[in-house]
Parts: structure tokens; C-alpha cells; sequence
């Protein structure tokens, strides 16, 4: 192997575990930054350990020196675990090869992290350039006070060099995917601000509307007029109601709690349609409930459940454009239940499905994007499941799973 090949392969080896990693973090973007940076120690290590394994060490007996880009990595994301394992490893890597006193190699680490201390990492090629400056005449130290090398200066000239110019590679390359990654990251934070602000938006608008309409209608009341009576206080009622309900799911959305009774699901469903009624009572709908007669009972929180059920067939019948069939049937298993429903209605696109239970994701321009939210939220709750099978332009199927015990 000539020297470009070894570079090459080491070169690979380093950086290998970290561009899985890289990629590993960008692609689960939810991942907490706890378990990231263990995947980062883990790449780390997995990358020292291949190296050690694998790599060439030396050339013309003469170590080479950029192992040490994982250190500088370490300290560049702040990792102190990884710094004082990484630290002791290279301290014992370099007292193996070099075979002079052991403490020359722990005061040459103490001084990195020194540095480390001194100017910390905010810029990342001072720091680097820093410690690759310390790293070549501690180097050139330790070459002298060992016999085991006898170099020229010319090669020894063209060790630093190699060694500046992979490491400042390496570190360079490693913080542009970083930040990139990082970038990609904000963008989708950004993404989510602007629905929320657009959801905020709906939400006032869709509180607007029927308190406008409750003052319309108290404007022309006249207190004297029985007739207005009867027939503003309905119109009343239901326009504040719509808000009380809105305002209620905006704010379960934080703290969604469920209260368990013993509960008759048959009784559930039937009540569920019995609400139902005014929407789906339209010519071109077809709802057909299929509810076996046996007697069913779970444990859960009625109201919840109720909620969920007419989010979930109340988006059905929305699905719905023209005609179309809503069905609701269960299956009772032995320790569990399903709770189907199926429309023909417009479905939904793969990445649409995908976002379903997101908080705000809605395609409609009247929609919240909480129903879906908040079902799945109370069936987990529950400890159950909700699951959506959807086809673009031929429906959607969702299935309710809930825990039951004969
Ligand atoms: P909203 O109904 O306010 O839009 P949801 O959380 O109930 O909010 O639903 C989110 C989105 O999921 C809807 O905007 C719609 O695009 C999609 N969706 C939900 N159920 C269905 C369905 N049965 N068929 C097609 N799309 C659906
Ligand atoms: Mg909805």
C-alpha cells in the first residue's frame, strides 16, 4: 500500500461510523438530543475501534497521528465522557508505540483539556488548528525522547502537513453535515410554527363566527317579544355551545385525561350515531352500522370514546364529496376489540398519512387538524391503538384497537 492508500482507508474508517450517524439522526428528526448523543459515542468508538482493527497505524513505523480527529470531534459537541474514555485510549495507544514514560502522554492530554477550557469550542477551526499545533511539537518531543524512530526532518515535515491537512478535512466535513443536518432540522421547526400560527388563526376566526352570529341575534332581540324568545335562545345556545366544544379541544390538547367505568360499548355506538344523526342524515350517504347483539363491556372512558368516534365519522362524511358509504362495524376478539370504520370518500396520499396524527395537520381550509390529534392521543390513553389504511380517490379504513377482558 503506498501512502495514499493508507490515507485513504484510514480516512474511510474514521469516518465511516460518524456519516452513519449523521445520517441516522437526520432521518429519525424526532429523536431526543439524550439518545443522539449516544448514538454519537457509540459512532465514536465504533470508528476508534475500527481504526485500531482495521486501519493502518503506522507508516514506515511512524504513527500516524489523525485518530485524534474523534478527540477533537468530542470536544467539539461538549462530550465529557466520550473526551476522558477517548483521552485514556489515545494516551494508551501512543505510551504503546512510542514506549517512553507514560506521563508524557497524560500531560499531553491534560493540555488539550486545558485548551479545552481555556478557549472552549465555539469556534471550531481555532480550537482544532489549536490542538493540531500542540499535537505536532508534542509529537516532535516524543519522537526525540524515543529511539525507536529515526526520521528526517523532511518526512517528519510531511507527517505534520498530512496530519493538518486530513484533520482540518475531516473536522470540516463532519461540522457541514452538522450544521446542515441542524439547518434541516429548523426548517421543520419553522414548518411547524407557521401551522400553528395558522391553526391559531382558524381557531380565532372559528370563535369569531358564532360569537358574531350571538350578537346579530341579540341586537334584534326584543325583550318584550315572546316569539323572539323561542326562537333566538335556541340559536343561541347551540352558536355558544360550538364554541364551548371548540375551546374544549383546544385546550385538551395539553392535558387529555381519561376517567375508566365499566361501559357497555354497544350502548356507545348507538348513542355515537344517535348524535351523529343530522350529518349524516343526507341522501347521498349511506351509513351502515353493523353492531353485533352480543353484549360487550370494557372498561373506559365513555365521553372520551364518544369524542373520538364522531372525530373519527365526522372526518369520513368529509371525505365524502359526492356519494358515498360511511361503515361501522366491530370485531370482539378475545383480549381485544376493534372498532372499524370505512368511507369511500377522497383518501389520503402516502405523506398525508403519515402526518394524520400530527397536531395542526389538517388539508382543509375550515379544519383544526385536533380531531385526529386528540383520538389517538385518548385510545393511547386507553391502551389501545388507532390506525389508519387509506388509498388516494378510493378511501380510508380506521381501526380502533382496545384492550378487553372477557
Ligand atoms: P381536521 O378534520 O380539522 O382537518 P383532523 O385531525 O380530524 O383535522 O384530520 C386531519 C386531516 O386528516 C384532515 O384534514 C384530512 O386531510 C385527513 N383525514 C382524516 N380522516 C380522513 C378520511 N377519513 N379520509 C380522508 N382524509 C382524512
Ligand atoms: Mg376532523
Amino acid at each position: 500500500m503506498n501512502t495514499f492508500e493508507i490515507i485513504i482507508l484510514d480516512f474511510i474508517l474514521l469516518i465511516f461510523p460518524l456519516l452513519i450517524y449523521l445520517i441516522y439522526t437526520a432521518y429519525f428528526k424526532t429523536l431526543d438530543l439524550k439518545k443522539n448523543n449516544l448514538y454519537l459515542d457509540c459512532a465514536l468508538f465504533s470508528a476508534y475501534y475500527l481504526f485500531n482493527r482495521l486501519g493502518i497505524m503506522t507508516f514506515n513505523d511512524i504513527p500516524i497521528l489523525f485518530i485524534d480527529v474523534l478527540l477533537i470531534i468530542a470536544y467539539l459537541k461538549n462530550k465529557k465522557i466520550s473526551i476522558l474514555v477517548l483521552s485514556i485510549l489515545f494516551v494508551l495507544y501512543y505510551y504503546n508505540l512510542f514506549e517512553i514514560s507514560i506521563f508524557i502522554f497524560v500531560i499531553e492530554y491534560l493540555i488539550y483539556f486545558l485548551i479545552y477550557k481555556i478557549f472552549k469550542t465555539k469556534d471550531k477551526f481555532i480550537f482544532t488548528n489549536i490542538f493540531i499545533f500542540i499535537k505536532i511539537i508534542m509529537f516532535g518531543i516524543e519522537m526525540i525522547l524515543s529511539n525507536n524512530f529515526d526520521i528526517s526532518s523532511s518526512i517528519y515535515m510531511l507527517f505534520i502537513l498530512l496530519f493538518f491537512a486530513t484533520t482540518n478535512f475531516i473536522i470540516y466535513l463532519y461540522t457541514e453535515i452538522d450544521d446542515m443536518f441542524s439547518l434541516y432540522r429548523q426548517i421543520k421547526n419553522i414548518n411547524k410554527e407557521k401551522q400553528i400560527t395558522e391553526s391559531l388563526f382558524k381557531i380565532t376566526h372559528e370563535i369569531k363566527n358564532p360569537i358574531a352570529v350571538c350578537k346579530g341575534y341579540l341586537d334584534m332581540f326584543d325583550v318584550e317579544n315572546k316569539d323572539h324568545a323561542k326562537r333566538y335562545i335556541p340559536i343561541l345556545k347551540s352558536e355558544i355551545s360550538r364554541v364551548l366544544s371548540l375551546l374544549e379541544d383546544f385546550l385538551s390538547i395539553t392535558k387529555i385525561k381519561i376517567e375508566k367505568e365499566e361501559m357497555d360499548l354497544n350502548m356507545l355506538l348507538e348513542d355515537t350515531i344517535a348524535c351523529l344523526k343530522p350529518i349524516l342524515n343526507n341522501k347521498n350517504i349511506k351509513f351502515i352500522a353493523n353492531i353485533s347483539d352480543e353484549e360487550v363491556y370494557i372498561n373506559a372512558d365513555y365521553n372520551r370514546l364518544k369524542q373520538t368516534l364522531v372525530n373519527i365519522i365526522k372526518n369520513s362524511k368529509e371525505s365524502i364529496e359526492n356519494k358515498g358509504i360511511i361503515k361501522l362495524y366491530t370485531k370482539i376478539g378475545k383480549n381485544k376489540i376493534k372498532i372499524i370504520i370505512e368511507d369511500d370518500g377522497v383518501g389520503m396520499s402516502k405523506e398525508e398519512l403519515e402526518k394524520i396524527k400530527e397536531a395542526f395537520f389538517t388539508t382543509k381550509s375550515k379544519g383544526t387538524g385536533l380531531g385526529t390529534y386528540l383520538s389517538n392521543e385518548i385510545i393511547k390513553l386507553h391502551g389501545g391503538s388507532l390506525e389508519y389504511f387509506s388509498k388516494k380517490m378510493i378511501g380510508t379504513k380506521v381501526v380502533i384497537t382496545l384492550p378487553y377482558n372477557v
